[in-house]
């Protein structure tokens, strides 16, 4: 196998789409459909996709040939974190079942340890390498594809609101994370339909503040609308999002 940089950058063969257009397929602004629309999801993985077949033609390996899925575990193993791009490591996880529920890695049931290990490990690429390797964008482009891979593994709020990005994010238009509460808020209070009909960025990210509290009387999302706003957001909540 031919040397490699530790951490080589993911998503960079190719060009991303220069700018958000509808599906033919299914209708929706073009990836909200994944991965159950083919086209949605051809767009999304073509980055990811180019990235493994690089790295096949590299090992003179072909698709689908029987070197394909022992790479894959090569890829996968926890001593080759940042060897391969994270692309690869995404892939390489497609290719392969969970050992424990015969899922794909990350996408089982909740309650499936070994999906839960491989989520982490997953993520331990992010959190080593640096934002020169892996930026915001392909980090907030990761986070929506996994999460839009196994949304039953996500608060439904969470799972809606990458789908509703994740056209955006597509064409490099990362939402800051005041931003992301913000339409956070809007899915909770049931306006999905209306979210996903904003045909830009600015229209998606640009609606009017809703504001919440959290019911501290009950445990887990249960919020409650507030009819006036909350003190003004520090300037920390503007950063980038970092986390599923
Ligand atoms: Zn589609
Ligand atoms: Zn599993």
């Amino acid at each position: 196998m031919a040397d490699h940089q530790p951490f080589p950058a993911g998503a960079r063969r190719g060009e991303r789409p220069a700018a958000v257009s509808a599906c033919p397929s299914c209708g929706d602004l073009a990836g909200r459909g994944y991965p159950e629309c083919r086209f949605c999801a051809e767009l999304v993985d073509q980055a990811w996709l180019r990235d493994w077949q690089a790295l096949l033609a590299a090992e003179q390996l072909s698709e689908g040939g029987s070197g394909e899925r022992e790479l894959a575990e090569l890829v996968l193993d926890d001593d080759e974190i940042g060897r391969f791009s994270w692309t690869c490591t995404d892939w390489a996880m497609t290719l392969v079942r969970c050992s424990h529920c015969a899922s794909e890695p990350a996408t089982g049931p909740l309650d499936c340890v070994r999906c839960s290990m491989a989520e982490a490990t997953r993520w331990s690429w992010d959190h080593s390498g640096t934002p020169h390797v892996i930026t915001p964008e392909d980090h907030a482009l990761r986070v929506a594809r996994a999460v839009l891979r196994a949304p039953h593994r996500h608060r439904s709020v969470v799972a809606s609101t990458w789908r509703l990005l994740i056209p955006f994010l597509l064409v490099g238009e990362l939402a800051t994370t005041g931003q992301v509460q913000r339409v956070r808020a809007h899915v909770l209070a049931g306006h999905y339909e209306e979210l996903a009909a904003c045909a830009t960025h600015v229209q998606l990210t640009g609606l009017p503040e809703l504001y919440w509290r959290r019911d501290e009387s009950h445990r887990g999302d249960h919020q409650v609308r507030l009819d006036h706003p909350p003190p003004p957001r520090r300037a920390e909540d503007d950063q980038v999002p970092t986390e599923a």
